[in-house]
């Protein structure tokens, strides 16, 4: 047997899992990615904010060196002015005095002012004794040594002098032609770096002398020695760079470098002056470290020439850069995405774990265990692609509970629920295990097989057969034993349904047909009935049609008493001339009616041609009998039914005894009770009730002796062969002495030879019916027909006597 259903399906699944099984990675992705791009963010305004700060600091070094310059400028010049205006020879006191005015400012910090002396080869020894006894120097020479045509030894310096007597003429001084320059021009000069001899090692310093010549007016010498244009010497001033770098360092958090570069006469190859990166050891690489780019460049022009100024931060960016803010950025970034696709990952287990309910819910069926109405039809849609492949065929079977109605009605939906529940599993013992059963709704069960290639269908049909037994034993539930039969229509793909639709709808019509032959048997779809539906489908439109157009015909056929030869009713037949159809017999377009329903309005149309006809033969003058028309169980279960005949007798003022109903044994079969009531008021009202094609259904004699019947109408199959076949005569014969048992008048139908009305005779049969008589006639035809004729002459004759 199998076990309940419980098949986890993909397509629920299919379309979401890789979205919901990833969406935390993805979440996770996407916060870390913004974390990245919020770092690169920060780490790129760090870095805008710290190239701004280099060059804000540049330019404020800049700025002071141009201040400083012009201060030293302005400050060599006047002194040069002041000695030029002292009219006796030049003593350190004197120069002392005149120096001191320049202290020290925030502009010219660590001022050194300094005095070279011109002095002409015949004052040299003048010049040096001069010196010795004024500075109290005895040992006070001019460097180098040699002799010369003149000579500019460093005379007097403040605050100190640091190489007093060195000829600044001599060949080892630097930047003679500046000098030789100044002397001309009379503007300001600037000396190459100076240089300090550290270790035997002649170390460049960031310091350079500013110098100015002094002439004196050659009318006022006062003793004082000068060449022959009144050069007298040259005041200078000792440039300290480093110490502006000092001072900005003080304004700016971070360390710079500078170097300072000469560039007048050729730019590409300048003339380096100062470099504060080399002496403060920053970076061993002057290459790597003045890489360009990495440095703003200025130019200011100063003492007649060009000088480019580089200035950078010490440090590189990286190492400035504020990575705790960036850092913290990427920590808080990570612990999100961390937690947030923890969060969704959480989410999208649950999510997944509703959908997997849901899908648990819309694939099984929840009262049985079984797939779904749903999943079944998923599963037939896979089937029939699978055989198709393997090119097995695949039955379907539709299967139906017999009258489950009635057991819901009767014992309530629990119980019904109940048994349902025992089907279910009894189907699953019955059927092979490779059967996918579902439940379609209600009391409708859908089952699929692969038929391998030995499985033909004996086997189906054997299958079938076992179904409805083991279905219909009895069952016990909540202390009742029930029992309930079932319907199959079977499909065979690819032969009779090439898809799921046409699959199921042909399965059910044959379980349809099933139904229609009386239940708790199987049918297989075929040709033939495949021709019969579409056969029927159009019956269905046509018949539509004609009631529209009201081309249907109401005949008429005698019943003949058999003792007198009377006429004494007549029974309405419906006939029907289709333009397309031809003529179609009631016997297939009645059940179409029945099945669509058409036949409450056909029934309806009916009663009323029939009540017409009446009035119309009473106009004419035409006695007739009482006529009788069918009826169907659907017209019957119409609530509003008598009165509906009620009103049609009241308007066409009709007498109920001239009107009987005929009802067949099978829908007394479908609902007894309640048609018994509305049985006994038709009864009451005066119109007869006869028992249609009696001895064909469950012939329960109970409806006999129990409802209000008059007449029982002996079908014709018996009347048929009754004098061939001994069991229909033993039958009729049974039925008429039965029925007369009851106080019920027999009526034969189908009487076609004197023989079989020779023998219903002899049976004592009240009324006959059959072409021996005549056939239906049409209502025209009534007035000249013999037997309405002679019973209109008897009446006549009758009503003659009376007068009499
Ligand atoms: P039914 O009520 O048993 O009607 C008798 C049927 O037997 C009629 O067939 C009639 O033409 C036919 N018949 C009469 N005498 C003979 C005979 O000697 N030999 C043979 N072989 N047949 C004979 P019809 O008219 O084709 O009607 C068939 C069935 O259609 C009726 O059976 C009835 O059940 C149904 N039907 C006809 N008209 C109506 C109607 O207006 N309403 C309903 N609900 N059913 C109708
Ligand atoms: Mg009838
Ligand atoms: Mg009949």
């Amino acid at each position: 047997m199998n076990e309940p259903v419980d098949h986890p399906v993909n397509w629920l699944a299919a379309s979401t899992r890789p979205y919901a099984k990833n969406a935390y990675l993805i979440v996770f992705l996407m916060v870390f990615l913004c974390g990245v791009v919020t770092c690169l963010a920060l780490y790129h305004e760090e870095k805008q904010h710290i190239l701004a700060d280099e060059r804000i600091a540049g330019e404020q070094f800049v700025t002071q060196l141009k201040d400083a310059l012009n201060s030293y400028g302005k400050e060599i010049v006047s002194l040069s002015v002041m000695l030029q205006a002292i009219d006796e020879p030049l003593t350190y006191q004197v120069f002392k005095r005149a120096s001191e005015q320049y202290e020290s400012t925030e502009k010219n910090a660590s001022l050194r002012l300094f005095f070279s002396q011109y002095v002409p080869a015949y004052h040299r020894n003048d010049y040096l004794e001069q010196q010795r006894s004024l500075v109290g120097q005895s040992g006070f020479t001019i460097t180098p040594a040699g002799e010369r045509a003149e000579y500019l030894p460093l005379t007097f310096g403040y605050p100190f002098l640091s190489h007093p007597g060195f000829d600044t003429l001599s060949d080892e001084a630097v930047n003679l032609a500046g000098l030789k320059r100044l002397r001309t021009q009379k503007s300001l000069e600037m000396s190459p770096p100076l240089s300090s001899t550290v270790d035997g090692k002649v170390q460049s310093l960031d310091k350079f002398a500013l110098r100015y010549p002094v002439y004196l007016p050659l009318d006022n010498l006062n003793g004082r020695i000068t060449d022959e244009r009144g050069f007298y010497g040259v005041v200078g001033v000792v440039f300290d760079v480093s110490g502006l770098k000092a001072q900005l360092a003080t304004q700016s958090e971070r360390n710079f470098s500078y170097r300072l570069a000469e560039v007048t006469h050729d730019p590409q190859h300048p003339v380096w002056f100062a470099d504060s990166s080399q002496h403060d050891n920053i970076h061993p690489n002057h290459e790597i470290y003045w890489r360009p780019g990495t440095y703003h460049s200025q130019v200011v022009h100063f003492a007649g020439c060009n000088w480019r100024v580089d200035t950078r931060y010490s440090a590189t960016l990286i190492s400035m850069v504020n990575w705790g803010l960036i850092l913290s950025a990427f920590i808080v970034f990570s612990v999100l995405a961390v937690l947030l696709s923890a969060y969704v990952r959480m989410l999208s287990n649950a999510y997944n774990q509703t959908l997997r309910l849901a899908k648990d819910q819309i694939e099984v069926d929840e009262l049985t265990g079984l797939f779904s109405r749903y999943k079944i039809q998923r599963e037939l849609d896979e089937a029939i692609e699978d055989c198709q492949q393997k090119n097995f065929k695949l039955a379907t079977f539709f299967l139906d509970l017999d009258c489950f109605k009635t057991i819901n009605d009767a014992f309530g939906h629990e119980t019904g629920d109940k048994l349902l529940i025992k089907v279910a599993q009894r189907l699953k013992s019955v059927f092979p295990d490779e059967a996918i059963i579902g439940r379609l709704g209600g009391d409708e069960f859908l089952v699929l097989l692969a038929l391998r290639e030995h499985e033909k269908s004996i086997y189906l049909e054997g299958l079938c057969r076992e179904v409805i037994l083991q279905i219909s034993q009895s069952y016990f539930i909540d202390g009742r034993t029930l029992n309930i039969g079932c319907s199959i229509g079977v499909a065979l793909h690819p032969n009779y349904g090439l898809n799921a639709e046409t699959l199921v709808k042909n399965a059910d019509m044959a379980m349809y047909e099933a139904k229609t032959a009386g239940r708790g048997t199987y049918y297989f779809y075929d040709e033939e009935m495949g021709a019969r539906l579409s056969r029927n489908v159009r019956i269905e439109t046509r018949l539509r049609q004609a009631l529209q157009e009201d081309v249907l015909q109401l005949y008429f056929q005698p019943k003949v008493d058999l003792k007198t030869q009377k006429c004494v009713g007549l029974e309405a037949l419906l006939r029907w001339d289709d333009s397309e159809l031809g003529r179609v017999s009631p016997a297939e377009f009645i059940p179409v009616a029945e099945q669509t329903g058409i036949i409450l309005t056909l029934g309806e149309w009916v009663i009323e041609r029939a009540c017409k006809h009446i009035v119309e033969w009473r106009e004419e003058g035409v006695q007739v009998p009482p006529v009788a028309v069918n009826c169907s169980a659907a017209q019957l279960k119409r609530p509003n039914f008598l009165s509906h005949i009620l009103s049609l007798l009241d308007k066409y003022k009709v007498d109920p005894s001239m009107l009987e109903i005929e009802v067949t044994e099978s829908m007394l079969i479908e609902d007894a009770e309640s048609c018994a009531e509305l049985l006994r008021q038709v009864s009451q009202l005066g119109m007869k009730l006869a028992i249609d094609d009696f001895g064909t259904g469950y012939s329960s004699l109970s409806y006999l002796k129990d409802l209000p019947f008059d007449y029982v109408k002996i079908d014709q199959v018996f009347i048929h062969d009754i004098m061939e076949d001994n069991d229909h005569d033993v039958l009729t014969r049974a039925i008429i002495n039965l029925s007369h048992e009851l106080n019920l008048k027999v009526i034969a139908e189908g009487i076609t030879r004197p023989d079989q009305l020779e023998r219903l005779k002899g049976y004592g049969c009240d009324v006959g019916q059959g072409y021996l008589f005549s056939e239906a006639l049409g209502a025209n035809s009534m007035a000249s027909d013999p037997m309405i004729m002679a019973l209109c002459e008897q009446s006549r004759s009758a009503s003659h006597q009376d007068k009499d």
